[in-house]
Order: structure tokens, then sequence, then C-alpha cells
């Protein structure tokens, strides 16, 4: 799995950020900055971890997103549905390829919430 750059759900585009230390000073794996559009994963963990992060900041946006602002901060619902559909991505192998015809960065440009 690829990290990309930037993530477009509905009309926002997250920029992605990989950090050494977290903007918040908190030992985490990754955070999420809903105003600015804004995902930081912690450079300090295996690349499974990293990937499995990514996917749980993602599940927080989309949850956003879709005004579910009762489920976007449930810690415990976000793992249950990022583990899950990290283990599809990982499970599956390719069930993505035909829609990367191009790198996602090419796709997609950082714009931030602007
Ligand atoms: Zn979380």
């Amino acid at each position: 799995m690829k990290i990309p750059e930037h993530l477009k759900i509905g009309g926002l585009i997250y920029d992605i950020h990989f950090r050494d230390r977290m903007t918040s000073g908190y030992r985490t794996g990754g955070e999420i900055f809903y105003g600015d559009c804004c995902v930081e994963i912690n450079n300090d963990m295996s690349k499974r971890y990293k990937e499995q992060t990514f996917i749980h900041e993602m599940c927080h946006a989309i949850m956003h997103q879709i005004g579910r602002d009762d489920l976007k901060d449930d810690e415990a619902f976000i793992n249950q549905l990022a583990n899950t559909l990290y283990g599809i991505v990982v499970d599956n192998p390719g069930i993505f390829h035909e829609i990367y015809d191009t790198e996602p960065a090419q796709r997609i440009k950082g714009e931030g919430c602007v």
C-alpha cells in the first residue's frame, strides 16, 4: 500500500504529513486536524503501522465528512472500522489497481480546505 500525499474525501483534500514529532506533542501514531485538512502520521513506526494509522485517520475524516460527529471521535468504533478496512486492503492485494493508473499525487493536488 502506498500512502498518498493527499487524500480527497468528499469536497475536501487532506494533506498527509509524516512527522518525527507530532504537532500536538502527544506520543501517538497519528492525528487529524479537521479544520486544517491535515493528517499527521508518526514516522517512528513500521510500514504496516503507518498504513493502518493512515486508514484510521481516513475513517475519522469520513465520519466528519458525512456529518457523523457522534462517531468521528469514537476511537473504539474508528478502530473497528479502520482495522477491518486495513485487513481487506492487505488481504486482497491488487483490489484497487485498476483505478490507480496514474500516481495519486498527479491526480490530487493538495489545497487544504480552501
Ligand atoms: Zn483515532
